[in-house]
């Protein structure tokens, strides 16, 4: 009997429509995704295939306008604000092209922050901080502030924060898009070692082919769609009609895409 896996994220037939004045544009168009936890999923495709659009989604940031989006066994596109709100809190660090840091605020009072909203005293809110940026390799910078840095700093700090309230995801769009080369490098060895050591599922949004190169797992998205030719392509969501809480066992997560592309709709 194969031990089922869980699933951080799973999509079905997902969509989300923006209307702009007269204009219909359709950002996701029936994505059917599954996302094992703890995988490290590298998300890619051209400028505008709905990148950051699922990834805003996947974060409460933002609803689906069609289909289910489960995350870590709860649906997002079925709950209330408060749960999406909790959600957002709790379960998912996001990182940012453009870091996103507070110019006022230290190091460590930027990866502290978050943890007002959920309620942790002071002191442990300071312990907690600085305990990820000693993770991160800035146990020497952690009074200063953003301007303070270089880039490839603040994006260590960001990750920090992300990670501060023991989210069970991490959303990262394009975080190396401000950074050189070789910093880039530097940030994506460190989500990948916080990834394997943490257990946490990271979603990886690039367009650098290298950046792939880190993940588990490569997912092309196209016009809002998975890639047609992307191994995750024409899974069927029907496969899974009976486990809505998204339980998938390791021989169907491991089968090879041809097999898969027998109930495809
Ligand atoms: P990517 O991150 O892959 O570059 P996005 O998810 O940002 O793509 O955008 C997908 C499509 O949806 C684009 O055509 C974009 O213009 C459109 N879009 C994204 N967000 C909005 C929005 N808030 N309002 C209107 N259109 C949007
Ligand atoms: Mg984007």
């Amino acid at each position: 009997m194969p031990v089922p896996t869980e699933l951080a994220i799973r999509t079905l037939n997902l969509t989300r429509t923006f209307e702009v004045g007269e204009t219909i544009v359709e950002a996701l168009r029936g994505l059917n995704l599954e996302v094992i936890k703890g995988q490290f999923v590298a998300l890619v495709g051209p400028s505008g295939s709905g990148k950051s659009t699922f990834l805003n989604l996947v974060g409460g940031l933002d609803r689906p306008t069609g289909g289910e989006l489960w995350v870590d066994g709860m649906e997002l596109s079925a709950s209330k604000e408060r749960a999406l709100t909790e959600h957002r809190r709790r379960r998912v660090g996001f990182v940012f092209q453009s870091f996103n840091l507070l110019p006022r605020l230290t190091a460590l009072e930027n990866v502290a922050l978050p943890l007002i909203f959920v309620g942790v005293p002071e002191r442990d809110r300071l312990d907690r901080a600085r305990e990820l940026l000693v993770q991160v390799g800035l146990a020497e910078r952690l009074e200063h502030r953003p301007t303070q840095l270089s880039g490839g700093e603040q994006q260590r700090v960001a990750i920090a924060r992300a990670l501060v309230s023991h989210p069970t995801i991490i959303l990262a769009d394009e975080p190396t898009g401000n950074l050189d080369t070789a910093t880039g490098a530097e940030i994506l060895s460190l989500l990948r070692r916080l990834n394997r050591d943490q257990g946490t599922t990271l979603l990886l949004v690039t367009h650098d082919a290298e950046a792939a190169g880190f993940a588990d797992r490569v997912v092309r998205l196209r016009d809002g769609q998975i890639a047609a030719g992307d191994p995750s392509h024409g899974l069927s969501p029907e496969r899974h009609s009976d486990s809505p809480a998204g339980a998938l066992s390791s021989a169907e997560v491991s089968a090879s895409p041809d097999q898969s592309h027998g109930g495809r709709p």
